[in-house]
């Protein structure tokens, strides 16, 4: 009998084992994966408030950037630009076995190709039941950890809902000049209604991927092929890794002995896709929640229900509004994108959020506020037709 049982050992599975572990409980990491080599369609750009606040180790960091250039469908361009360090890249893959070293190392038992396939919970315990080839295992604990990521059939099983409101990404390594700064493009042949991105990495290497609705490899082809025209990329031939982000959270992240953490439970920038920061703010708010449960020993839909709670109170008004942003950019044409970036320009809007520090790269609800107060952006994209009666930006 475990204390918790976690299912994923992505990012907030491996650090909520580290974290538990490090409590003294009895903790349980199953992935299904026989290799944790991480998420390999995942960029791993974070910010440095994020680096600052967890345990990145200096090796894990590859490059670090205080500058980003947006291109315009019509390669108009938006320059970000400040004296300090903006974001940096981690080694996604080495982050995720760092995590799931150091629960280890703090006592957790990591089963990696082990799927968790069935999943019980009556008022004493969970019960799982794992394939681990082709034989089944049995696992049972107090509290059952559910962060497994996008896609998650285990919380429709625990009836908490299902996120089907989902962007696709697809990435791939190329060779590249030696870039200094992050590289964003827009457009409908690109990204329709998202972006796709350049992302040094090591000396004359970078990611380059896309974010889609639909069909990430074909438009991976079309921006891949437009940054070779431009001279950006060489050797485009490594494999492309896809993947998926939810878009819109879970109905609900907690029930009896249960919560659910990270991508599976949509705790996601609906603005850029962006998870690493979320998952580990919410993380460490599951952990303070199960401290205080097995301090009272209450594992109760009520009493874990706080865990929702201080996690919505951190993270819903960003993504609620990041999730408007959203919903009003992937109505845009070409044109309209063209015409967002001249009046970002013209308007002043850029400067004004270069010079306020709410510009940030995890918190964007208040500079996208400052932005639709704009008039002209206001008329532009028509923002009473986005906004529910009573709303008010
Ligand atoms: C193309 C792309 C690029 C991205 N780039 C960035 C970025 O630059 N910065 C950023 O902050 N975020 C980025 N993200 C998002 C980020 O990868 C996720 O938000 C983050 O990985 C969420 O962590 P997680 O632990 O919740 O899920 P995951 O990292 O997906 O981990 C879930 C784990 O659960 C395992 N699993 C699934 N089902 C089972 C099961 N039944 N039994 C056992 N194990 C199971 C999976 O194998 C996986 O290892 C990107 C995502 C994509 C798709």
């Amino acid at each position: 009998m475990y204390d918790v049982l976690i299912i994923g050992g992505g990012i907030a599975g491996s650090y909520l084992a580290f974290k538990l572990s490090s409590l003294g409980l009895k903790v349980l990491l199953l992935e299904q994966k026989k290799n944790t080599n991480g998420k390999e369609c995942c960029t791993g750009l974070i910010s440095y408030e994020c680096l600052k606040l967890y345990p990145f180790d200096d090796s894990l960091v590859i490059r670090k950037f205080n500058r980003a250039t947006l291109y315009s469908p019509s390669k108009k361009k938006l320059i970000f630009q400040r004296d300090n360090t903006q974001a940096l890249v981690i080694d996604r893959p080495k982050f995720d076995l760092f995590l799931i070293n150091l629960a280890i190392e703090k006592g957790a038992h990591f089963y990696s190709g082990n799927k968790a396939e069935d999943i019980e919970v009556n008022d004493h315990k969970v019960m799982l039941r794992v394939d681990y080839n082709k034989h089944f295992l049995n696992f049972e604990a107090k509290v059952g950890i559910i962060a497994n990521g996008y896609n998650s059939k285990i919380t429709e099983k625990l009836g908490l809902g299902y996120i089907s409101n989902i962007v696709l990404g697809a990435q791939t390594e190329v060779e590249s000049l030696n870039h200094e700064e992050v590289e964003i493009f827009f457009g409908r042949n690109i990204a329709p209604g998202f972006f796709g991105w350049l992302v040094p990495t090591r000396p004359n290497q970078a990611k380059v991927g896309v974010l889609t609705r639909n069909n990430p490899k074909i438009y991976l082809e079309n921006l891949l092929s437009m940054l070779t025209k431009m001279g950006k990329v060489k050797n485009t031939k490594e494999k492309c890794h896809t993947g998926g982000i939810p878009l819109t959270t879970l109905t609900q992240s907690y029930s009896n002995r249960i919560l659910v953490v990270g991508d599976a439970a949509g705790q996601v920038k609906p603005t850029t896709g962006g998870g690493i920061f979320y998952s580990l703010i919410c993380s460490d708010i599951a952990m303070e929640t199960l401290k205080g449960a097995f301090e009272v020993n209450n594992f109760s839909c009520q009493y874990l229900s706080q865990y929702e709670k201080k996690w919505k109170e951190t993270l819903g008004q960003e993504i609620k509004i990041g999730y408007l942003a959203r919903k009003i950019f992937e109505s845009f044409n070409n044109q309209m994108i063209d015409l967002a970036f001249e009046l970002v320009k013209r308007s002043g809007v850029l400067e004004g959020l270069l010079k306020n520090e709410e510009l940030s790269f995890d918190w964007h609800s208040k500079s996208i506020i400052n932005i639709l107060k704009n008039n002209q952006v206001a008329k532009l994209i028509g923002i009473n037709k986005y906004l529910k009666d009573g709303d008010d930006i």
